[in-house]
């Protein structure tokens, strides 16, 4: 949650990944009273009962904290996965000979052999092709293949632990989009009540529309989060971004499939042609990787994060350093700080030159107007009272610094909009017919964050008729303390 009560305005978001470093209501509290803004229930990892149970003590302890916090289901997806070690991890030795075997029991792991989840990897692999487990931090050599047994050499050890993905060495190792694993954890997604689904190792916008109906199926009217970790993804870019929500650039895996050079770029690429597209952007994977056992972050780690900020994304996450490492509050807190550090210097937070936009839409054209409005007067904050949350969004993708207020009697309003940079979720209890009503109440919601105090000028943007989506058709700049009766 950014802390909007301390006058602080953090614009970008932090993702936390909850796990066995944060399952108690303590280490949940502290996650969200250091600043995480969404929490991530992988998947992949953990039962359905431990989902189901970290979800509740986010809601309870927010609703506690009178904070929005965000929830995203992130979808195991077709990875290829190891199984589970006795001890739950192993360390591998250089040139130690390691076998992966489908028929394995599946918690039986040591360090001369462990089971996966794909049944028909020794049928698409050859002699000499490269393995690499856990994001490429362990290689192995495929030497021999027999049966359901694929023998290897260790070309680079290190520990390795329970359930870490799998791929091959220039990719094409992969099943079909929604595995029946997560049909069911979108039923699970659907009943915990997310507020962002997403969808793992995505192709194509079929796979987006697909997990969309889904979703909505199981009951859940969720965000689509696409996240790009495959080579495949990129040459169908466009239209994924297009039918998601938002995108995650799922350094990991993709850095697996396309190499680690290629990163830096695509990821510049792909913030860019998100936000855009009105869209949302995460960047995710070992942002502060070395924080999983140190209490402090690299200078590289810094700059990392630095610099996805300057390039405007949304969202930065955390994966491994929050959900099993360590220093999980530390973790947050250094983010929270680089992110704060570092957004005056992105030109995502100066002023814009252009205000065209390339619809006509009303609602649009508002926020856009909105935006310059609020460069020529500089008000402490916007009001947008929005019902979808829209308004907030479009607002949000013009380089601004002011504060935007999303003011909504939606709860699925007020936890998606926990994602979009510069935005602020705010609850407002009615909307009323009246005009003037409606100006006193939003400026009242702002006088009781402490974000607006007499004399300070306001903006605020609705729409004629209350609970009509799309409807925002007015801006009305306000002076607190001397409203305007219309
Ligand atoms: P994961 O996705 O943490 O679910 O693997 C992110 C990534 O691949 O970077
Ligand atoms: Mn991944």
């Amino acid at each position: 949650m950014t802390a909007i009560n301390d006058l602080i305005y953090r614009q970008t978001k932090i993702i936390a990944t909850l796990g066995p470093s944060t399952s108690s209501r303590k280490a949940i509290e502290g996650l969200i009273d250091a600043g995480v803004d969404l929490v991530r229930l992988n998947f992949s990892h953990g039962d359905k009962e431990s989902h189901i149970e970290r979800a509740k003590l986010v809601r309870e302890i927010a609703e506690e904290k009178h904070y929005h916090v965000g929830i995203v289901g992130d979808l195991q997806g077709p990875k290829i996965r190891i199984t589970r070690f006795v001890n739950s991890k192993i360390d591998l030795k250089n040139g130690a000979k390691f076998t992966i075997d489908d028929q394995h029991p599946f918690d039986k792991g040591t360090e001369d052999i462990v089971g996966t989840t794909y049944s028909n990897l020794a049928e698409q692999l050859k002699v000499d092709d490269i393995l690499l487990l856990d994001d490429g931090r362990i290689e192995l050599r495929v030497e021999k293949i027999s049966g359901s047994k694929i023998v290897s050499e260790v070309i680079h050890g290190g520990l390795l632990y329970d359930s870490k993905g799998l791929n091959r060495k220039g990719g094409g190792l992969s099943a079909s989009a929604i595995s029946d694993k997560d049909l069911e954890d979108i039923k699970v997604a659907a009943k915990i009540g997310i507020d962002y689904l997403a969808v793992s190792f995505a192709r194509e916008a079929k796979d987006i529309e697909l997990a969309r109906k889904l979703l909505n199926e199981a009951g859940s009217d969720g965000g689509i989060i696409a996240k790009i970790e495959r080579a495949e993804a990129l040459d169908n870019i466009d239209e994924i971004i297009e039918a998601s929500n938002a995108i995650m650039i799922a350094r990991g895996d993709l850095g697996v499939e396309i190499g680690d050079a290629q990163l830096p770029a695509v990821q510049k690429n792909l913030i860019k042609k998100a936000r855009k597209k009105d869209k949302v952007v995460i960047t995710a994977t070992q942002m502060m990787e070395s924080m999983i056992t140190n209490s402090i972050p690299t200078r590289a780690e810094v700059f990392d994060v630095a610099n996805a900020v300057i390039d405007g994304t949304d969202a930065v996450m955390l994966s491994s350093e929050t959900a099993m490492g360590d220093h999980p509050v530390e973790a947050v807190e250094a983010m929270s700080r680089i992110c704060e550090g570092s957004e005056g210097q992105s030109p995502i937070t100066s002023k814009t030159s252009n205000y065209s936009i390339e619809n006509k839409k009303v609602d649009r054209a508002i926020a856009m107007a909105c935006m310059l409005t609020a460069d020529n007067l500089n008000p402490v904050a916007i009001a947008a009272i929005t019902e979808s949350g829209s308004t907030a969004l479009w607002m949000s993708r013009i380089n601004h610094s002011v504060p935007i207020f999303a003011l909504t009697t939606h709860t699925g309003t007020l936890r998606k909009i926990t994602l979009y940079r510069g935005v602020y979720p705010a609850r407002i209890k009615t909307i009323d017919t009246n005009h003037a009503t409606v100006n006193k109440d939003a400026v009242n919601v702002l006088t009781k964050l402490n974000v607006a105090k007499d004399n300070d000028l306001v903006i605020i943007t609705k729409g004629d008729l209350a609970g009509i989506e799309g409807g925002t058709n007015a801006i009305k700049v306000v002076r607190v303390g001397h409203l305007v009766e219309d």
